[in-house]
């Protein structure tokens, strides 16, 4: 498949087909981007696709779980496109009884780890041969501002009484994650930020938050079209830094 000649950067969306990354999806779509709309099955990816009228979208089954299905996803990208400009690592889990820590079991601990920070190393690691063939690569790793140890950990913290030991967890370690990526990626114009998306009403998020998907998705793209001078290895919000 040639890339679209409307369109200028190509895309991957993980956990595509709902919430933010399907507004994501939607988003860069409108931008003329092409889009590989990729999730857990390739029947959900189809569905959400078709919910996309006009752009390039192309859907895609990834779970990023399974190392088989990343690797084959990988391989599927570069048979059809030349180079990944984007990559928007949404795929997260918020693990049930996550408010009881006592109670977390370590299965359900080791599942949100799994989803939220392997799966998201399994993807750049497969991916990279294609970001690689880009002329500035951007990646956006989702983060959350429930993985800062300044709003969680400190006593006088924004978020000083939440108590989600598994997603907390996750995203701490997904924001080291991405800074050591960086590190890796230091000489060569690939950037990657840990992004948060602030608190949004989407099935995870819940109908109390205060942001639409389209507000949350828009501060994370913010970051997938950085220019040279941007920043690199860094955790972000959509007004900024967010403290680690
Ligand atoms: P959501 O509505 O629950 O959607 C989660 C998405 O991740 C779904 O598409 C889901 O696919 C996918 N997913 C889960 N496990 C997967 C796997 N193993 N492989 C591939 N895809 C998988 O959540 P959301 O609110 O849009 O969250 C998206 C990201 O934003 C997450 O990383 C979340 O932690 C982060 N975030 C959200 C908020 C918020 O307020 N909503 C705030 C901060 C950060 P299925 O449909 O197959 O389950």
């Amino acid at each position: 498949m040639d890339i679209d000649q409307r369109t200028e950067k190509v895309a991957l969306v993980t956990g595509g087909n709902r919430g933010l990354g399907f507004e994501c999806c939607l988003q860069l779509a409108g931008m003329g981007c092409h889009v590989f709309l990729a999730a857990r099955t390739l029947t959900s990816a189809r569905e959400a696709a078709e919910n996309i009228h006009g752009g390039a979208i192309t859907p895609m089954e990834l779970d990023v779980t399974s190392h088989t299905s990343v690797s084959a996803a990988a391989t599927a990208l570069a048979a059809l496109v030349p180079r990944l400009d984007i990559l928007i690592n949404n795929a997260g889990i918020y693990p049930e009884k996550d408010d009881q820590t006592t109670e977390l079991s370590a299965a359900t601990l080791s599942l949100a780890l799994e989803t939220n920070v392997v799966g998201v190393h399994r993807v750049i690691q497969e991916c990279l041969p294609l970001l690689k063939a880009a002329p500035a690569a951007r990646i956006v790793n989702v983060s959350s501002g429930l993985g800062s140890f300044a709003y969680c950990a400190e006593p006088s913290g924004d978020f000083a009484g939440y108590i989600g030991t598994g997603y907390g967890t996750s995203k701490a370690a997904l924001n080291m994650l991405t800074a050591t990526w960086a590190k890796a990626f230091a000489g060569t114009p690939i950037k990657v930020n840990a992004v948060s998306p602030g608190w949004c009403r989407t099935d995870m998020g819940g109908s109390e938050a205060p942001r639409s998907p389209a507000q949350g998705a828009a501060a994370l793209l913010k970051y997938a079209f950085l220019d040279g001078e941007g920043p690199n290895g860094r955790f972000l919000g959509e007004d900024g830094e967010i403290p680690w």
